[in-house]
């Protein structure tokens, strides 16, 4: 061991939502710890441009096309990384959309899509990263992107915030299934963190929720990556199951 060890060092991770916002910034910060990355993106294009700035960069990164509520999609991509690199290490999780409305004006479809993408998704995830990882045999850690308001509620969100609760359930379960394997299963709660998902926020609905928020600022991409990247590695290596709210204090 030397003081300048990399924690993630030869082992390798797959992002979904690796393009943009928290999912970027989860990408970068397991890559500057030595993970080889994988990104798997519905946008192709800017994930391969993501892929260039981690090899420019010194990392070893790759992308695939992958829509996490597609079966084959998401099978494709946790085996892709585990043909790539010859192990699965990381899986993190982080795809996500909002479709926000009252329920007076939210469709079945808006309803549907959110869930889809953010459960249908992470069990999809979770399911084929657990089948990866044991074919590797090394074990791993699962993190999959909750949020607050799967905690508390949101009003003009009953899809999104039913998608969230409905993630760390099945965090917990999952953690309960795969522990046998080596393979720790964690949620990560973001309060309001600044990424193109909040830039087209209404900037009262920003501000009535910045008000509450006891650290007295909107989180940065990077706040939430810190958490992850902790999840991810050996640092949590006795924690399974868990949901870790990152809310700058807002509904401690
Ligand atoms: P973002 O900037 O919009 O990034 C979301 C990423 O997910 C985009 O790259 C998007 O691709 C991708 N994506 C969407 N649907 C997909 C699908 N079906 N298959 C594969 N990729 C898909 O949002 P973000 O704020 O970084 O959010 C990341 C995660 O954090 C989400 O799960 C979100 O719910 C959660 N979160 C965010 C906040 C916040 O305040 N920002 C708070 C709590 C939780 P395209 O760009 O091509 O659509």
């Amino acid at each position: 061991m030397t003081l300048s060890e990399r924690s993630l060092e030869g082992r390798t991770a797959v992002v979904t939502g690796g393009s943009s916002g928290i999912g970027w910034e989860i990408a970068w910060r397991l890559a500057r710890q030595g993970a080889d990355l994988v990104i798997g993106d519905l946008d192709v294009s800017t994930a391969r441009e993501r892929v260039g700035r981690l090899t420019s960069a010194g990392a070893r990164a790759t992308a695939l096309e992958c829509d996490v509520t597609s079966e084959e999609d998401v099978t494709a991509l946790a085996q892709g990384a585990l043909e790539w690199s010859g192990r699965l290490d990381v899986f993190v999780n982080n795809a996500g959309i909002t479709r926000d409305a009252v329920m007076r004006k939210m469709t079945l479809e808006d309803f549907r899509q959110v869930i889809d993408v953010h459960v249908i998704g992470s069990w999809l995830g979770t399911r084929a990263a657990v089948a990866a990882m044991r074919t590797a045999g090394n074990g791993g850690s699962i993190v999959n992107m909750s949020s607050i308001s799967g905690k508390v509620g949101n009003p003009g969100q009953t899809n999104y915030s039913a998608a969230k609760a409905g993630i760390v359930g099945l965090t917990k379960a999952a953690a309960k299934e795969a522990a046998r394997h080596g393979i720790r299963v964690n949620a990560v709660q973001p309060g309001l963190i600044r990424t193109p998902m909040t830039e087209g926020m209404d900037q009262d609905a920003l501000n009535s929720g910045l008000a509450q928020v006891p650290l007295g600022r909107i989180g940065e991409p990077e706040e939430v990556a810190g958490v992850v990247l902790f999840l991810a590695g050996d640092l949590s290596s006795y924690m399974t199951g868990t949901v870790m709210e990152v809310t700058g204090g807002r509904h401690m």
